[in-house]
């Protein structure tokens, strides 16, 4: 009887996926276009949170300001403001990982499977951290526990 393959070596994952091959141009030139992408993103984040600083600055010293009629008025954009900034705090996050990830050439793989995030998808949303399935599960499991 001859000897075959080692029994393991048919599931030994392939790691590398095409587009990330140094070789490849096309793989090149999408994570250009994906660097380019995120650091346009992160640009654009950095200005928000500048925009909002200065929103909150003046907000806040609106509040000095003693006009019954427009506190309500004020607390409520006051919370909107909050609330606009955590979200591009959290977006500015996700876009500099992100970065981290592409400059370390880990970029692409799923936090959570570590399978190849489709290319589809990273061009869509380049600070994905998931593949669309994982990401669903996620996203359902979250809006259980809210
Ligand atoms: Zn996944």
């Amino acid at each position: 009887m001859l000897a075959g393959p080692p029994k393991n070596a048919g599931e030994r994952r392939f790691r590398h996926h095409h587009w990330r091959n140094p070789m490849n141009i096309e793989t090149q030139t999408h994570l250009a276009t994906l660097r380019e992408l995120l650091n346009y993103r992160l640009h654009d984040l950095e200005s928000e949170e500048h925009a909002d600083e200065l929103a909150r600055r003046r907000y806040a010293a609106s509040g000095d300001v003693s006009d019954r009629k427009d506190e309500a008025a004020q607390l409520v954009e006051g919370n909107m403001l909050e609330a606009q900034e955590l979200r591009d705090v959290g977006d500015l996050q996700h876009v500099r990982r992100a970065l981290e990830r592409l400059h370390a050439g880990i970029y692409g793989d799923c936090a959570e499977c570590g399978e190849p995030i489709a290319l589809q998808r990273l061009l869509a949303e380049p600070a994905a951290e998931r593949c669309a399935s994982c990401q669903a599960t996620r996203e359902r499991a979250g809006a259980r526990t809210r």
